[in-house]
């Protein structure tokens, strides 16, 4: 097998290093390369990773490991579904791991998960070879389009509960996924009860591109609302996820907790909104 620009052999040792930004390199000692593919829109490979066990890397960064894919997975899923009083249509756009449609499926009263995924390849071998991140989902409420969420949420009107934005990083075909023109395709295809919730980056690193988000957000909904997350392998640890609506605000109301997770609890739940004052003071109010 090929090894690609990414990964580099040391001592005979195979180190994969992310290449954050100029300032910032991580590099993960990896046991096995298990699959690599070049598919229309990036390059994927599925690598066992020491610590962090089967991990998928898009482009050379790590998306999801099995050792913290979880935490994303559950943070951006549950929050906005225990804050909606009956969600039963949902939209993932992307997360091509399928963690987030795993964590969908637990609420009995969601009838329908429309999981629109650029890249069919992600999907794939997510299923094939990270059951533990991906479930290997067959629940029948998830309906896979394999299709660019931009041109998506264009052809929907008030038809979601809610709509969940679990993009990659603001690059390739991600970029539009960030625009406020995006958000408010997006606000159409919601119901006027609805709830968005988006990945808005690192805290650290990436300020500009959260507040960017809460501003887009802000300009079109009633409420607006931050919240973070620990997430080891994202660079800076630090990860924030933006959720907005105009009726449902996760800070004065939401269902009790009764799901079965490994991160969120009923805690974290109500914690997770408490921002420490050193990104406060940089997050445009
Ligand atoms: N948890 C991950 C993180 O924050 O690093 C991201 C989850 S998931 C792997 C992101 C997915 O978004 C990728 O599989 C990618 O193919 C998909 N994606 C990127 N741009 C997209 C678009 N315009 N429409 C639909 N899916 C898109």
């Amino acid at each position: 097998m090929n090894i690609s620009k990414w990964i580099t052999r040391e001592n005979g040792e195979l180190w994969l290093t992310e290449e954050d930004r100029d300032n910032l390199k991580i590099s993960y000692r990896v046991k096995e390369i298990i699959h690599e593919e070049q598919s229309p829109f990036q390059h994927i490979m599925i690598v066992d990773l020491f610590d962090f066990g089967p991990s998928l890397i898009l482009d050379g960064v790590v998306q999801t490991t099995s050792l913290d894919g979880h935490i994303y997975n559950e943070m951006i899923s549950h929050i906005p579904l225990v804050t909606h009083p009956n969600p039963k249509k949902v939209l993932i756009i992307g997360g091509g791991d399928c963690g987030a449609a795993r964590e969908a499926a637990k609420y009995k009263e969601v009838e329908r998960i429309d999981m629109v995924e650029i890249d069919e390849a992600v999907v794939r071998l997510c299923k094939q070879y990270m059951p533990e991140v991906s479930g290997n989902l067959s629940d029948p409420r998830v309906n896979f389009i394999f299709a660019d969420g931009i041109e998506y949420v264009k052809t929907k009107q008030n038809e979601y509960d809610v709509i969940i934005i679990d993009s990659s990083d603001p690059v390739g075909p991600a970029v539009g996924l960030f625009h406020q023109e995006f958000y408010a395709g997006a606000k159409k295809a919601l119901k006027q009860d609805g709830i968005i919730v988006c990945q808005s980056e690192s805290p650290l690193f990436y300020m500009q591109t959260l507040n960017n988000t809460r501003a887009s957000l802000k300009g079109i909904f009633q409420i607006t609302r931050t919240y973070l997350a620990v997430v080891p392998t994202y660079p800076g640890g630090f990860w924030s996820f933006t959720l907005a609506s105009d009726k449902h605000d996760p800070l004065t109301w939401r269902r009790e907790w009764d799901k079965e997770a490994k991160y969120v609890s009923e805690g974290i739940i109500k914690s997770c909104f408490v921002i420490p004052g050193f990104i406060l003071n940089k997050l445009d109010k």
